[in-house]
């Protein structure tokens, strides 16, 4: 009685201290039953019935005990089929002679992160072979061509195409990994959206009168918003790039801003291509396109949505999408209006 005493007694002094470390831990006697678990464990629902659900963490601290050594394991562990699955990290050690400690750390999100990396990173070569090897397979024929004026001339025009589209990929890239990281150099200061969307309609002013496409902005000025206006701007250069080059010729291009609920609304509308249904929802992903071959033929990367999204989820924002195939498309992005401007607007 004295024994099973004092054994509680060092298992709660064990989950005491795990409370302190904020740790989820569960502490069980030699028959793996559990005497006792930090309120992080019971966050995690390890146990049920005195005892630890998954298989394998109850085998672990067999092991522990059979090895009188510290053991541990990533696994993953699902409480029931309500409970969403859970990526974690697992060390059993002997805590005394008859009991043994198990530690658990929940890594779902660490794990989520280093996928997307990986996926990144893959995503990243594959895309960069394409113009790469282009440029050698051209440079190869540029040298058997060099007597050939006429050949020579074409194949360094398409050098030339292919390295610009490599730039703008690496640009891309590097843009969507800073956002990603959240790291914004630009600085956060409170700005005129209509002064930045008429910025981001200049710049793609050249591309629009190559392709003969018109674009009309209506955009009010004194609707301030707070940010970083370089990161905006290039969110909204890239939704009314993808405006011009997803529209036929002589078509035009509308741009809106106005403020719903708080929001500043910028609405980016085309009357060309439009989306298919069932490709809208994965568009915004990195690298999705929905035609890669036409994608190709504009020069495309498919991560310029992938930038708006992410420009809008870091300023409290969001994009949504209304398309329809052959009728168009249009892209509404919002953030949140300037605090100030929105008491000023509630008088
Ligand atoms: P891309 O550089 O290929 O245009 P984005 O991330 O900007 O990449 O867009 C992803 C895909 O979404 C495009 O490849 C295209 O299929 C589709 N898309 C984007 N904007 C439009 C639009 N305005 N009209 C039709 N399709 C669009």
């Amino acid at each position: 009685m004295v024994g099973s005493h004092k054994v509680k007694k060092v298992a709660s002094d064990a989950v005491a201290f795990l409370e302190v470390l904020d740790t989820a831990g569960v502490v069980a006697d030699l028959s793996n039953q559990v005497i006792d678990q930090s309120s992080k464990a019971k966050d995690i629902g390890l146990v049920e019935y005195d005892k630890v659900i998954s298989p394998e963490l109850q085998e672990l601290m067999t092991q522990a005990r059979v090895t009188r050594q510290s053991v541990s394991a990533e696994l993953y562990f699902v409480k029931n089929n309500r409970s969403p699955k859970l990526y974690i990290s697992a060390r059993a050690t002997l805590l005394s002679e008859e009991l043994v400690i198990l530690l658990v750390e929940d890594r779902t999100e660490a794990k989520r992160l280093d996928e997307t990396r990986r996926d990144f990173v893959e995503n990243i070569s594959h895309e960069l072979k394409t113009p790469i090897s282009a440029i050698s397979l051209l440079s190869e024929a540029l040298q058997v061509a060099l007597d050939d004026p006429a050949q020579v001339k074409k194949f360094a025009a398409n050098l030339q195409r292919e390295s610009k589209r490599l730039g703008a990929l690496v640009t891309k890239i590097i843009q969507l990994s800073r956002i990603q990281a959240g790291d914004l150099k630009g600085e956060i200061a409170v700005f005129d959206l209509g002064h930045v969307i008429d910025e981001a309609v200049e710049l793609n002013q050249f591309l629009a009168d190559s392709k003969g496409v018109r674009i009309a902005a209506d955009t009010p000025s004194g609707i301030m918003v707070d940010g970083d206006s370089e990161l905006i701007s290039m969110a909204l250069k890239n939704l009314i790039e993808n405006a011009v080059l997803y529209s036929e010729a002589n078509s035009n291009v509308g741009i809106g801003l106005s403020v719903v609920d708080g929001f500043a609304e910028v609405a980016v509308i085309d009357k060309g291509i439009g989306i298919p249904v069932e490709h809208q929802e994965r568009i915004f992903e990195r690298f999705y396109r929905v035609d890669p071959s036409r994608s190709r033929d504009t020069g495309g990367t498919g991560l310029g949505l992938s930038i708006v999204k992410h420009a809008a989820n870091n300023h409290g924002g969001e994009v949504t999408l209304f398309s329809k195939p052959n009728l168009g498309s249009t892209f509404t992005f919002k953030i949140p209006i300037h605090q100030d401007h929105q008491s000023e607007d509630d008088k």
